[in-house]
């Protein structure tokens, strides 16, 4: 229960979803896991005040590596 009221303070949202944020977390391993450590950094960014998703423009907390940028989870390709 306390990880759950840390999140909430971290992202400062209570519509924080506790599902994306297990997704994360699953795919930085298995990334790294490919043979470089370094790719798991560039796998997502999130940012609490937003960012601007590079396809459709919209400015969303967490963005994804795809080709020409980072982009909203609507916009990537999965
Ligand atoms: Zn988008």
């Amino acid at each position: 229960m306390t990880e759950d009221r840390s999140l909430e303070e971290f992202t400062g949202e209570r519509s924080a979803d506790d599902n994306a944020e297990t997704e994360e977390r699953d795919a930085e391993p298995s990334d790294a896991a490919d043979g470089d450590a370094s790719a798991a950094v560039a796998t997502y960014r999130w940012d609490p005040e937003g960012v601007d998703c590079a396809a459709c423009g919209e400015s969303v907390e967490r963005l994804w590596n795809a080709d020409g940028g980072f982009v909203c989870e609507a916009c990537k390709e999965w």
